[in-house]
């Protein structure tokens, strides 16, 4: 899929999920479609448990996380559950890590600590912005340097990364070239918090370039993501990734897949008795990759996938394909 190989480069893909509760058929798709990108092309494939966000973790859900995935016929190389030499696959258990990342953000003045809390950064927003990550930060203190951060120890505060001028581009593996600009688009964003720790953009990228990580297939709700973790691969002195992004799943009213959903839970279908390999099938028809639902198990198409041929609107999955799933006939 990739022209500027070369012929040393292995792929090496991952699945990363977070713990907060069980796999849904989007998840289910799109760690479908990442599985096979790799897989096709030799590739490696690497399970990381992404479980920073303390509020929404759940301690169960990891195994279940690993049991659905077995289940729908996915396999890995490298993870917590198998080990490897990039270990270990559960982002809590890599923090000092990150700290490293962090401590050259500040000795090369790339971040900055900033005191403004959520209200006054929502307040200092004048431009409207469609995103739903909220509005741009302002900029309010980005006068100090890092140096500065000894004084606030006594009040929580966060690093921000200082974003530069221009627009970041990519040449995406599912949506051809990209760009995006970062400063538009959430402004300098958080790397970390003295109180709470790393950000997702930080372990996301410290994390996949330790573990070699060369291919990045994932929802495009990350795609604004993107341009920041490319410039944190740069400040770092790293390479980024191809980055490949997989329209999202919604129901019939445009919405993404709730969580709270049970019946399109994966543990859910799998109770029900739903053959997985109808389920890979259907999948794999529903990405535009064949007519018809053909029972399948993920490795029986290796080879057979291309990404750019990926259908490129969201996935609407009514409850009438849910219900033939498991009635045995979509
Ligand atoms: N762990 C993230 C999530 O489940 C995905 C991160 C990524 O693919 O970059 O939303
Ligand atoms: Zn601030």
């Amino acid at each position: 899929m990739r022209s500027d190989d070369s012929p040393s480069r292995r792929t090496v893909g991952r699945l990363a999920p977070s713990p907060t509760g069980g796999l849904h058929l989007g998840h289910a798709r799109t760690f479908l479609i990442a599985w096979l990108a790799s897989r096709s092309e030799g590739g490696r494939m690497i399970l990381r448990i992404e479980d920073l966000d303390s509020t929404r973790v759940r301690a169960e859900a990891r195994r279940g996380m690993i049991d659905d995935l077995q289940w729908l016929g996915l396999d890995w190389d490298e993870g917590p559950d198998i080990g490897g030499d990039q270990g270990p696959y559960v982002q809590s258990e890599r923090i000092e890590r990150y700290a490293t990342a962090l401590d050259r953000l500040q000795a090369d003045q790339r971040v900055y600590p900033c005191t403004c809390t959520r209200a006054e950064i929502a307040r200092a927003a004048s431009a409207p912005h469609s995103e739903d990550e909220g509005p741009s930060y302002p900029g309010t203190c980005s006068g100090r340097s890092a140096d500065e951060a000894g004084p606030l120890h006594h009040r929580p505060f966060a690093w921000r990364f200082r974003v530069p001028e221009g627009v970041v581009s990519w040449d995406d593996a599912v949506l051809g070239p990209s760009i995006g600009d970062p400063r538009q688009v959430g402004g300098d964003f958080l790397v970390a918090r003295n109180t709470i720790g790393p950000s997702y953009q930080l372990a996301v990228v410290v994390d996949d370039a330790a573990m070699g990580i060369n291919q990045v297939i994932r929802g495009d709700d990350l795609v604004s993501s993107t341009p920041r973790q490319i410039l944190l691969y740069q400040a770092l002195g790293l390479q980024p990734p191809t980055f490949g992004h997989v329209p999202l799943a919604v129901d019939p009213g445009g919405r993404r897949l709730a969580k709270r959903d049970g019946s399109l839970k994966l543990a859910t279908l799998r109770e029900t008795g739903v053959d997985p390999r109808r389920l890979v099938g259907a999948l794999l028809q529903s990405c535009g990759w064949s007519d018809s639902v053909q029972p399948a198990w993920p490795r029986e198409w290796i080879g057979r996938v291309d990404l750019a041929r990926l259908r490129p609107e969201p996935w609407v999955v009514t409850p009438e394909w849910i219900q033939s799933l498991q009635n045995g006939r979509p």
